[in-house]
């Protein structure tokens, strides 16, 4: 046995080393806080090859003295805190004196650094905990820390490292996090010389969202509703409709640092979650002011993980905000209807005349049109199983039929007993509870569905709202999900037509089929060349059999003129295929019972974004009883 000893200092820096510095990214993370701590307005992060060679930060904060510059390099050396009654109640993102000395313990160091109140700067170096060189320097005001060759003397360190791909990527989020922290500091990251980011700095965190995630994440950006002037929680939350598959975009900020929190985590997506699809993360990003006492951050060398006093507290006052965030937006537009000029629609609304009066019509129920869509439906299910028999029949068509017979067959026998196809026994005596969103499966017995007006709207009471679903827009979405969802996983099924639909197309319009055949194919037609410019349609996709007009071919063709097309690429063809496809199949459909209403609404709940068409146009409309009370003026 070796005798026992004391450890030397740089075999300490070195183990100690490794519970802050296990990566570039943690290097990095170190570099600018210490800069955010030094009073930055401006951070450049620069690096090479993952920052396994290199990296550079450069901030224009206040610099270190050149008398205190070795100093800042040894551990527990800081100026942020002077005895341990300063750990409660700390305003910087530094405190245990330990990343200097951590990082010169396993790479090479060089510093910059400059006062405003020193004429010249100072020059420093310093490798494996080694100091090598401080000397004056004609340095700008702010500091600049090269590292190089990371891990040099920790081999076992950088053999756990991943490519510099993977590393630069890791960086890339880090940054991201760190601008949408400190929203008033400008940072900009270079990755082997060219800008990946760049933040202004302008403190609009909204602008910073757009700035990191671009327009259409900013965009969907609800702001974080403040109950009162001095809420500690503020931030930002996208709407469902561009929810993401993890974790990466949830960011929480306490008092000003970034940490990783599963009681937050889970918090946001326990409010988020009454909105959404099931396993989707929201967009989120935090910030939590809490006093002192309330929190320790001294918790992980790291400086990731903070513990809160009253966890339980902190839940509820983050589900509550961003509940009831969320629900102000209802993330259905509140209709505008008459906001304006009230006086002015009065006049003109021709149903309160006196001529108008037997000709005013009750909101039409299509109750009638439930045999025609049986028919209808049982059409096709039959000229599927007829063809079945002699051409090569898609297996999943097959399964098709066997579903839609089944269904079929359900709706038949709950047409001749009186019952109704919906599996939704109605509750609407019933009082729906408070926080329940108007598109979710167990608010739908609660809703009543008034009728249709104008062949297109269809009016729901729900709670003290009502709503207008557009049903040409939802049907669109609805189809245009479904195609979408059954291109990305290879899935599609089609639907014979019988007999085929021959097309005499003019040779423009058959250059533009030729040219996107395979978009076609991979959402689900089936076409032949008759040769002389006319086609054959064999079958639709699908979810899109009312596709069955030469017409709408033709519509779709033109959809997919050159002038359209140009700038995009396979992927987006295929989605303006999808979407021009969807929009024609409703042109071509019929119109809807009540029941199939209610299908609808069951199909609108499956979606990703149920609360606009695919061409942006809204889907829902809602008015609350309020409003309407305003209108007429019984409240004022
Ligand atoms: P800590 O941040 O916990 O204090 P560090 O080892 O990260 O410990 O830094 C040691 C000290 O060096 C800091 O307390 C600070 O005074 C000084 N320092 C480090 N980086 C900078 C910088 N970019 N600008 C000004 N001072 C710095
Ligand atoms: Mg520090």
């Amino acid at each position: 046995m070796d005798r026992i000893k004391v450890l030397d200092e740089t075999t300490i820096n070195k183990i100690a080393a490794g519970e802050v510095i296990e990566r570039p990214a943690s290097v990095i993370k170190e570099l600018v806080e210490n800069a955010v701590d030094a009073a930055a307005t401006r951070i450049v992060v620069e690096i090479e090859e993952g920052g396994i060679s290199y990296i550079r930060v450069t901030d224009n904060g206040r610099g270190i003295p050149a008398d205190e510059v070795p100093t800042a390099f040894l551990r527990h050396a800081t100026s942020k805190i002077e005895s341990d009654k300063d750990l409660f109640g700390i305003k910087t993102l530094g405190f245990r004196g330990e990343a200097l000395a951590s990082i010169a313990a396993v790479s090479h160091v060089e510093l910059f650094t400059k006062t405003r109140e020193e004429s010249f700067g100072s020059s420093y170096k310093i490798a494996g905990g080694v100091e090598e060189n401080l000397s004056e320097s004609g340095s700008p005001d702010g500091s600049t820390f090269c590292i190089r060759q990371l891990f040099y003397n920790t081999p076992a360190r950088r053999k756990f490292l991943k490519t510099p791909m993977t590393e630069s990527a890791m960086i890339y989020d880090l940054l991201i996090g760190l601008a949408l922290s400190k929203p008033h500091v400008s940072f900009s990251f270079i990755n082997n010389r060219e800008e990946k980011l760049h933040t202004s700095g302008n403190n609009n965190l909204k602008d910073i969202v757009y700035q990191v995630y671009g327009r259409d994440v900013a965009n969907a950006c609800i702001e974080l509703i403040n109950a009162d002037e001095k809420s500690s929680i503020k931030g930002l939350i996208a709407k469902p409709s561009i929810s993401r598959g993890n974790r990466a975009f949830e960011h929480f900020i306490v008092n000003g640092r970034m940490i990783k929190s599963q009681l937050l985590s889970k918090a946001v997506e326990d409010a988020y979650k009454n909105y959404s699809m099931q396993h989707r993360f929201p967009m989120v990003v935090l910030h939590i002011s809490l006093s002192g006492e309330d929190l320790d951050v001294n918790v992980h060398p790291a400086k990731t993980e903070v513990r809160f006093k009253s966890p339980q507290a902190v839940y509820q006052a983050v589900f509550d905000i961003v509940t009831a965030s969320l629900k102000s937006q209802v993330l259905i537009n509140e209709a505008d209807l008459w906001s304006n000029k009230p006086d002015k629609v009065i006049r003109n609304e021709s149903f309160l005349r006196e001529e108008n009066k037997y000709t005013t019509s009750e909101p039409k129920i299509n109750e009638n049109n439930f045999t025609p869509n049986i028919n209808k439906k049982e059409n096709t299910v039959n000229n599927a199983k007829q063809d079945s028999g002699n051409t090569g029949f898609h297996d999943n068509n097959k399964r098709d039929v066997e579903y839609y017979t089944e269904r079929m067959k359900e709706r038949v026998r709950a047409y001749y007993s009186g019952e109704t196809a919906s599996e939704t026994p109605k509750e609407t005596n019933k009082e729906a509870p408070d926080e329940l969103p108007f598109l979710r499966e167990d608010a739908r017995k609660f809703h009543r569905i008034i009728g249709q007006v104008f062949s297109t709207y269809w009016l729901i009471e729900f709670k003290d709202q009502f709503y207008i679903i557009d049903q040409h827009a939802a049907h669109e979405r609805i189809l245009y999900e479904q195609t979408l969802k059954a291109l990305r996983e290879k899935s599609h099924t089609s639907q014979q037509l019988l007999p085929p639909l021959v097309l005499q197309l003019t040779l423009r319009e058959a250059d533009i089929l030729e040219q996107h055949m395979d978009s076609f194919t991979r959402l689900g037609f089936e076409m032949e060349d008759f040769g002389e410019n006319s086609y054959a349609i064999r079958a639709v996709p699908g979810n899109l059999y009312s596709l069955n007009s030469k017409d709408l071919f033709i519509e779709i063709i033109d959809g997919l003129s050159e002038e359209a097309c140009s700038s995009l690429n396979p992927d987006s063809i295929d989605e303006k295929l999808a979407s021009i496809s969807c929009k024609a199949a409703v042109k071509g459909s019929r119109e809807m019972s009540e029941k199939e209403v209610q299908e609808m609404i069951g199909n609108l709940l499956e979606l990703e974004n149920p609360y606009n068409c695919p061409h942006g146009r809204p889907t829902i409309l809602a008015m609350s009883k309020r409003e309407l009370e305003k209108r007429f003026k019984r409240i004022i």
